[in-house]
Parts: C-alpha cells; sequence; structure tokens
C-alpha cells in the first residue's frame, strides 16, 4: 500500500473507497496533487466548484466578511444571509422565502419537514434518485443499496418508477408531498422525460400535494439556469439548493415557494450554522460572478459543445443531462477504467455507475479546455 492509502486508512472510517491522490491546491478549471502533476478539473468537487478554484470574487467575498463577522448564529441578523436570501428570491417570478442550511442532505431534511408538517399524508419519491445521507433524506433515496442495514427508514414514502406515468397514478392516493431531481444526478445523470415531470407536477396539484424539486445538483447554474425546474415550467413548491451555491463552502437552502413559506414557526426547524455570514458571502460572490460573466449561458454553450463531440464516438451510447451536468454512456461497462485512465493524462472525471461517465466542470470552463478534456476521454475510451 501506498503512504497515501496507509494514512487514509488509518485515520478516517470506512464509509469512502481509498483516493489514490491528493489534492493541493487548484487555479481556475486546473487542480494539482501533492506529486504536482496538473489536472484539468471536470468533477468540481462534486458540482461543487462551480466557479472552479481561488476564484477571486470568492476570495476576496471570504476574506472581507472574515473580518467583519464570522457568525451571529440565528438569534442575531447578519447582512450576507439576507442579501443572499433576497438574490435567490429573485432568480424566480414566483413569490418564495428562504430557509438555509449546510448541506443537501439537510436541505431536504427542511422540505420533507415542512412538507410534513403541512400535509402528513403519503411522500412519493422516484426510485434510483439520491437525496441524501440522513435518515429523513435516505428514507428518501430510491437506492436499496444506500439504504441497506439502517432502518427502521421513515415510513410513509411510496417509491414511483422513473418515467412511469401509469406507477405514478396508481401510487397517487392520499399523497401529501413529491419528491424528485429534475435530472438524476448520483443515480447515473438520468434524464426525466418533460411528459412525466410535468405528471409528477399535475399530480401535486390535483392531490393538494407539495411537489418538491431537489435541485441540489441541477440549480444555480449548473443545467444552463437558476432553476432547472423552473426553466422547464414545472413551477415547484420547494426548490432544494446546495452543492454549487457557494463555490466550495458548506450551504444548503430550500426556496419555498407561496403559503407554505409560512408554516414552519419560530422553533420549529433550526441550524446553528445555517445562514452563516461566510458561506452565505461567499454564495453572493456566485451569484454575481454568475450573472457578470454570462455563466448561465456559457454551462449551456459548453455544454452542447460536449455533446457535439463526444456524440461523434461509436463507443458513446449516449449523452445525458443538460448544461454542464452530463453523462457519457458507454457501450463497454469499463465507466471506472476509463475515469482512470483520463485521470493519469491529466483529466478528473467521475465513473457514476459501470457504464456512465459524469462531467460536470466548473461553470467557467473555456471553449479550449472542454476541446481539450474531450481530445482525453476519446483516447481514454479507445484504450480500454
Ligand atoms: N440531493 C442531490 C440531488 C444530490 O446530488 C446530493 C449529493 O450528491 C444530495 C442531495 C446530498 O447532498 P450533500 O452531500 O450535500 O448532503
Amino acid at each position: 500500500m501506498n503512504s497515501l492509502a496507509t494514512s487514509w486508512e488509518e485515520n478516517f472510517t470506512k464509509n469512502y473507497s481509498t483516493p489514490n491522490i491528493q489534492l493541493v491546491k487548484g487555479k481556475g478549471v486546473w487542480v494539482q496533487d501533492k506529486n504536482k502533476k496538473s489536472y484539468l478539473d471536470f468533477i468540481s468537487g462534486i458540482a461543487v466548484s462551480s466557479l472552479g478554484h481561488a476564484h477571486p470574487a470568492v476570495i476576496k467575498a471570504v476574506r472581507k466578511q472574515m473580518q467583519l463577522i464570522a457568525h451571529t448564529s440565528n438569534l442575531f441578523a447578519n447582512e450576507p444571509a439576507l442579501e443572499l436570501a433576497q438574490a435567490l428570491r429573485s432568480k424566480t417570478t414566483r413569490s418564495a422565502k428562504v430557509f438555509f442550511c449546510n448541506s443537501g442532505a439537510e436541505a431536504n431534511e427542511a422540505a420533507f419537514k415542512l412538507t410534513r408538517l403541512a400535509n402528513p399524508k403519503k411522500t412519493l419519491s422516484l426510485e434510483n434518485s439520491f437525496h441524501g445521507r440522513t435518515m429523513g433524506a435516505l428514507s428518501l433515496t430510491g437506492q436499496v443499496g444506500k439504504q441497506k442495514g439502517f432502518g427502521p427508514l421513515v415510513p410513509g414514502i411510496d417509491f414511483i418508477e422513473p418515467n412511469n406515468i401509469e406507477d405514478l397514478i396508481s401510487k397517487s392516493e392520499d399523497v401529501g408531498s413529491i419528491f424528485f431531481e429534475p435530472i438524476q444526478g448520483e443515480g447515473g445523470v438520468v434524464d426525466l422525460r418533460i411528459d412525466f415531470l410535468e405528471a409528477l407536477a399535475s399530480t401535486a396539484k390535483n392531490n393538494g400535494a407539495y411537489l418538491v424539486a431537489d435541485e441540489v445538483q441541477t440549480g444555480i447554474g449548473r443545467c444552463g439556469y437558476w432553476y432547472f425546474s423552473e426553466s422547464l415550467n414545472l413551477a415547484p413548491d420547494v426548490i432544494v439548493l446546495a452543492k454549487g451555491l457557494a463555490a466550495g463552502l458548506p450551504i444548503g437552502a430550500i426556496l419555498v415557494f407561496g403559503e407554505l413559506a409560512d408554516r414552519f414557526t419560530p422553533g420549529s426547524h433550526g441550524s446553528t450554522f445555517g445562514g452563516n455570514p461566510i458561506s452565505c458571502a461567499a454564495a453572493l460572490s456566485v451569484i454575481k460572478t454568475i450573472e457578470k460573466e454570462n455563466l448561465l449561458e456559457n454551462a449551456r454553450l459548453r455544454g452542447e459543445q460536449i455533446v457535439r463531440n463526444l456524440a461523434s464516438n461509436e463507443k458513446v451510447v449516449s449523452i445525458s443531462g443538460a448544461g454542464l451536468l452530463r453523462g457519457i454512456k458507454l457501450s463497454s461497462g469499463n465507466a471506472k477504467q476509463v475515469a482512470l485512465t483520463s485521470q493519469l493524462a491529466g483529466l478528473l472525471v467521475n465513473a457514476v455507475s459501470d457504464d456512465v461517465i459524469r462531467l460536470a466542470p466548473p461553470l467557467i470552463v473555456s471553449e479550449k479546455q472542454i476541446d481539450q478534456a474531450c481530445e482525453i476521454l476519446h483516447k481514454s475510451i479507445a484504450a480500454t
């Protein structure tokens, strides 16, 4: 075993696989490991480093806030949290309020608690979905492998097959809430058909149930829009955010629409670190930079470039996703090997299943960097 593996296994619990490189620093779309080898980062810390690494706007915002005040708790207001809530609300035309926490799982917990509080009937979620690892979010996650051994889970959740409207209708009696990802990220970058997504929305509406769009992976520019579900006109009651929102600092948020926004009462939910000024200042710098550098459009254009480039490869069966969240499905089941070969050639990607490579580069990625990454991928696919 090399020294990294030894030290990792000595120090950490066994819930992650042992990594084979250690990252030390980054600049833009590039990262460098401990041996000074550079890589194009097309994972972005799993769709988190939306502005790449060491972006000057994030550094400036965090440094400035750190010098002012790092933590206030929710006993007192702070300006970055207020400004960030306003900024998130300004990206939709519907009326909304915000709750802040620290991660995607926590944001889903908040959405789960809020919708259960307002409507305690059963919850529908999707098979193959991923909503996080805490008990509520895990209970909503439609993957037996992830839930196995952790029961008893939260009761009152039924799972429907993605893209199966009949299954949805057959399970829609007594439904109080419906959770879905507009694109199933961890499940393999699986697209959901628009008629199925619309059926989720109409089922919620017709049954007086709440529709919750988990946009932890698809939101804040990743798919070319602030809120991908809104670009599809689904008008969810809750949008769940995390990952890329603060470009690497921990944050989670829910955007709650309409009357549901007033259902929590003082003391009914909370988070010590939620809305902390540092993460909120970072998130504000992300939103301003996306606006200033026109990164929503960049995500859409660079995403189309990925599709054009890789679709010509005969071992690529299909390309899923939207904007800069893409799943490259390979005819062989060797996505892990392709990821490893790419890494050796200086490109970080991840195998999200046996036959799908996920690409999620920073939103700042350039046309040239997409071409560079695709060239490495073509070679890795050919070599494996
Ligand atoms: N929801 C979705 C759609 C995700 O992709 C993830 C993480 O991959 C989560 C929730 C959980 O987020 P976190 O790991 O920040 O708890």
